[in-house]
């Protein structure tokens, strides 16, 4: 028996020496030492020998377990310690990699034409100036000279907050809310959101404007037409040409609508421009006396232009879009154009 244990003893540890993979280790492990093993039979049969061969057939069986556990445990820790040094070696960086490309947001193609649009009047003196969109029935229509019975002041045309006090329809309140607060010379752009109950392809409940005022002496329509101009080419370029209209608003006489030659088709007729060769884009005049004496200005004294754009309108002519939703969908795949 003692040289039957000798013998399984080599054949474990050759066993041993020559597995290579954790699942070899183990099954060495199970074959030998598990509950049915091997060595665990011969344990068993120990029973069966004399009393005087017993404890030394005990502890050299004994010896065996031991040796070949710690053998295997041995070789079990020797790869896992390799396994975790693969996997250091694996996980080092390589400072040679190109970096992860950060991906940078783009400016809103709305924000990013009004930007232009007051940085060219800031270049000609024009101050930046806001008012608020939850507006008084009297800044957004008594003031600027439109009756009760105007039929913008309908309920379709307007939201109502209550009797009194509206979102406003335009910018132009601003207007007001400035001359109150200061004597002339006036020169204010003041650009914002706008509300009205519409919503179609050319039409959002809410969109923007730009108001500019301008008030001194001796401002005359020439001035109006010299700083629109000037705008309109630079917003579309030097070969813009221009088109004034007679028109009629309540808080400006003379009034006029601006239009360009189409940027589509060039003046020859297209969908864009509804086959007449131009594209309206911006509602002007010289400020109405009464808007004068609505806020203490003097009209002999005083004389000057205002207008008003829609920086939606600016930016699809801008840049040949069609449909006025894709500005307030969201969606990547548009705004990342700009
Ligand atoms: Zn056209």
């Amino acid at each position: 028996m003692r040289k039957g244990l000798e013998t399984l003893k080599r054949q474990a540890l050759d066993e041993i020496a020559g597995a290579h993979t954790g699942e070899e280790f183990l099954a060495i492990k199970t074959r030998y030492l598990g509950r049915k093993g091997l060595l665990t039979d011969i344990l068993r049969a120990l029973k069966d020998v004399s009393s005087d061969d017993r404890p030394l057939l005990g502890r050299i069986s004994n010896e065996i377990k031991e040796a070949i556990s710690a053998e295997i445990d041995g070789a079990l820790a020797r790869l896992d310690a390799e396994g975790a040094s693969d996997a250091l070696l694996r996980e080092r960086i390589d400072v040679t990699l190109p970096g992860r490309a950060v991906r940078y947001g783009t400016i809103h193609p709305i924000t990013r034409v009004m930007g232009e649009i007051c940085e060219i009047f800031s270049q000609l003196g024009f101050v930046v100036a806001e008012g608020p969109e939850v507006e008084l029935d009297y800044y957004n229509f008594e003031a600027l000279n439109i009756p009760r019975d105007h039929p913008a002041r309908d309920m379709q045309d307007t939201f109502y907050i209550s009797d009194s006090v509206v979102l406003r329809t335009h910018t132009s309140p601003v207007q007001v809310r400035t001359m109150e607060k200061q004597r002339p010379p006036v020169r204010i752009i003041s650009p914002g959101k706008v509300y009205r109950p519409d919503s179609d392809v050319s039409h959002t409940p809410m969109f923007h404007q730009v108001e500019g005022l301008l008030v001194d002496r001796g401002i005359t329509f020439g001035d109006l037409k010299g700083v629109l101009t000037y705008f309109l080419r630079r917003m579309f370029g030097e070969e813009t040409v221009l088109r004034f209209r007679p028109s009629f608003f309540p808080f400006t006489e003379p009034s006029a609508e601006v239009d360009i030659r189409c940027v589509m088709c060039g003046g020859s007729g297209c969908r864009v421009c509804k086959q007449s060769g131009w594209l309206e884009v911006l509602g002007s005049g010289m400020v109405d006396p009464e808007v004068f004496k609505v806020v203490g200005y003097d009209p002999e004294e005083y004389t000057g232009f205002a207008f008003g754009l829609g920086v939606e309108r600016i930016t699809m002519l801008k840049y040949g879009i069609s449909d006025i939703r894709l500005f307030f969908e969201n969606d990547l795949r548009f705004l990342t154009q700009f």
